[in-house]
């Protein structure tokens, strides 16, 4: 384990014990989420690079819960901190925040890593909060790198990196002088590896006891759980079509949706076709949207702005049709077609359907 050095304005040298990385699993319907296995694998390489152990804590009830956690292992986790408890089997913010903040403040993780969902936008701030330590919120990246204030260098400082502004920068946020350096990522950013397969790759079950008051820890309770069902998962689909305001007219979007049945692809959309009525929030490609990394993405009188292109920058191939060759869209596209949505989407129909 490689220890931490920081150099004061004086020239001195102060030594910190370099602690784990930890990553908030978020469990529900007997599974672990997603996003938790995204950042699971980015805390590997964090941890790796920082030599210390890559750690996760969980909350919460359920029959799989500890077998999906020991699984955990398989993707480079050491140890779960699990606080096990019946009244905790669905996310309720003032009983997990209590969980959490009392188990980071015994285990003294250097890093913490949230998914920005509801769940943890709910929790990572109030546990910010109680911790006294920064936070910052919808990172797109995390990085390890040299940060100098006030005559100090903090070597291997947790560089969170989001778009701020509205999109217009991308902004590196660091937070040195507190620990733990906190952060919630948004979902699909972070790649998942595959698990190593080895079932004796177990992550080590760690129980923490929490004492909860029934009454003043437990101020609401979860009656009933409705689901409102997602109209289309982009995050899964490998042929994207995505229509901006260039093909948002009827007849285009027409065409949009012809070619994404001919292709066997999902549609997607920019924002101001969303906010226009056109297709839902789920059909909404970029920063406050969906990301997405299909096979193939056809961006379709889409300019390219930089708040779309964060949600779909990391696709495979892109093909973009635009009658502005400045669009931005063309500077990643691989294959440019400068021209009319309404005159190439039927060639492109009938090319494929001839195909
Ligand atoms: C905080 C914030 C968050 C945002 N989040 C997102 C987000 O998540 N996703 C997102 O998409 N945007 C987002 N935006 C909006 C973003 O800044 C852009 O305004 C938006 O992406 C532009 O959408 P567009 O390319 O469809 O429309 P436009 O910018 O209007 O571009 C239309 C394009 O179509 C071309 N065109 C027009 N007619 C035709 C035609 N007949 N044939 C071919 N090409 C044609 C034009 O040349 C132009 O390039 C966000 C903005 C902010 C401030």
């Amino acid at each position: 384990m490689r220890d931490e050095i920081h150099k004061t304005k004086k020239g001195h040298i102060i030594m910190k014990k370099n602690k784990s990385v930890m990553v908030f699993i978020e469990y529900t319907e007997e599974s672990i989420a997603e996003v938790s296995l995204e950042l699971v694998c980015k805390g590997k390489e964090l941890a790796e690079k920082l030599q210390v152990p890559l750690e996760a804590i969980a909350v919460g009830f359920g029959a799989n819960l500890r077998r999906e956690l020991i699984k955990l292992g398989q993707y480079g986790c050491k140890s779960v901190y699990l606080i096990e408890d019946e009244r905790l089997k669905h996310f309720t913010s003032v009983p997990y925040a209590k969980a959490v903040v009392e188990t980071l403040q015994r285990v003294q993780p250097q890093i913490v890593l949230f998914g920005a969902t509801t769940t943890g936008r709910d929790l990572a701030p109030r546990v910010a909060s109680a911790l006294k330590c920064g936070l910052t919120a919808d990172c797109t990246d995390l990085q390890l790198g040299e940060h100098q204030i006030k005559g100090q260098t903090f070597h291997n400082t947790l560089l969170q990196i989001r778009p701020a502004f509205g999109g217009n920068i991308v902004a590196t946020i660091v937070s040195p002088e507190h620990s733990p350096s906190m952060a919630t990522v948004r979902e699909g950013v972070m790649r998942i590896n595959p698990p190593s397969g080895n079932e004796e790759h177990r992550a080590a079950i760690v129980d923490e006891k929490v004492c909860f008051d029934s009454s003043s820890d437990f101020p609401s309770e979860v009656i009933e759980i409705i689901k409102s069902e997602r109209s289309v998962d982009l995050k899964q689909a490998k042929i994207i079509v995505a229509a901006g305001m260039g093909a948002a007219s009827h007849e285009a979007m027409a065409l949009i949706k012809e070619l994404a049945r001919v292709i066997g692809a999902e549609v997607a959309v920019s924002r101001p076709v969303v906010d226009a009525g056109i297709l839902g929030h789920d059909h909404q490609v970029g920063q406050t949207g969906t990301t997405v990394r299909p096979t193939l993405y056809i961006a379709c009188g889409i300019s390219g702005q930089i708040q779309h292109r964060a949600g779909m920058a990391e696709s495979k191939r892109i093909i973009a049709i635009n009658r502005d060759p400045q669009a931005p869209i063309f500077s990643i596209a691989h294959y440019g077609i400068v021209g009319d949505v309404k005159d190439v989407i039927p060639k492109m129909i009938k090319a494929y359907k001839n195909k």
